[in-house]
């Protein structure tokens, strides 16, 4: 069996805020300029056109995983990037019934198809089974409708728990004072993605809010049918030193919650009782 030859990739890492630094960063060897359109947890939004621009001028693909934002809502090829690649296992799946990925290749890069194709699938089989496009296509269906009630929910929880006292920052990208607030509605057509953080004043307050929550569940998935609520420090981030989550600005007292499709004054009593128990 012929085995690519990935055996040496080399990895640069660059504020994906810094579209000088990433050009800079690229060079004749660059395969591709890899990012994600909003960061998790942090939330930054990626500028789509000026980082394909500075790819583009070097001849070389810009791939965004748009997991946060489904394809139903914006066109990323639009904004210049070339390939897509998600999780299908979040809003496409839906009641997180399976696992999946998609690529979506617009075909601006005719070579990297041939990679994909011959050797990714051909060769080594990333397929789905059955069982498991048949659940994802079921989501599929309803995507967009879960999507949309899913994303409201999330911008209107956000605004109100941005009155909580005990709450000491909320950050959500549909916020209209939210620094990404503009780029986002540009790109993203109005819609904001169904994840918001927020901050309370130390990480053993994230730790009883969560241990508190009753109708929120407490997992490291996104965008399912139910809301959910992780401590991205001490899970998703566990594994780095303190002083690399620091430079990625992943903070102690940050919670990362996913918003599912309950009624808002649920999951705001939810909180609000979580951050009030004694
Ligand atoms: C969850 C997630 C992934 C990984 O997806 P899996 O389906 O868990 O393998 C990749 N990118 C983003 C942005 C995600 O949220």
């Amino acid at each position: 069996m012929f085995l690519p030859t990935y055996v040496s990739v080399e990895t640069r890492f660059i504020d994906l805020l810094d579209c000088e630094a990433v050009a800079n960063a690229i060079d004749d060897n660059t395969a591709c300029v890899f990012l994600e359109i909003i960061t998790n947890p942090q939330l930054e939004v990626a500028d789509l056109r000026m980082l394909a621009s500075a790819a583009h001028q070097h001849n070389v693909p810009l791939v965004a995983d748009t997991t946060i934002i489904p394809f139903t809502q914006f066109s990323a090829s639009a904004l210049g990037v070339d390939i897509e690649v998600l999780s299908s296992t979040k809003y496409i799946s839906g009641g997180a019934t399976s696992l999946g990925g998609l690529v979506i290749d617009y075909g601006h890069f005719p070579q990297l198809y041939r990679t994909l194709k011959f050797e990714l699938l051909y060769n080594i089989g990333s397929y789905m089974t059955p069982q498991v496009a048949f659940m994802q296509t079921n989501g599929l269906e309803t995507l967009d409708l879960r999507y949309r009630v899913q994303a409201d929910n999330a911008l209107e929880l956000a605004r109100r728990l941005r009155q909580v006292p005990e709450i000491k920052g909320v950050n959500h990208i549909g916020l209209t004072d939210n620094k990404f607030h503009q780029l986002a509605t540009e790109q993203f057509g109005g819609t904001y993605g169904a994840m918001f953080t927020i901050d309370l004043e130390d990480k053993q307050r994230c730790f009883d809010f969560i241990d508190n929550l009753q109708l929120i569940s407490r997992a490291t998935n996104l965008f399912d049918s139910k809301s959910l609520a992780i401590h991205p420090a001490s899970t998703i981030f566990g594994a780095f030193a303190g002083s690399q989550r620091r430079a990625m600005n992943v903070n102690d007292t940050t919670i990362r919650l996913s918003i599912g499709m309950e009624s808002v004054d649920d999951l705001y009593n939810d909180v609000v009782q979580a951050l009030t128990k004694h």
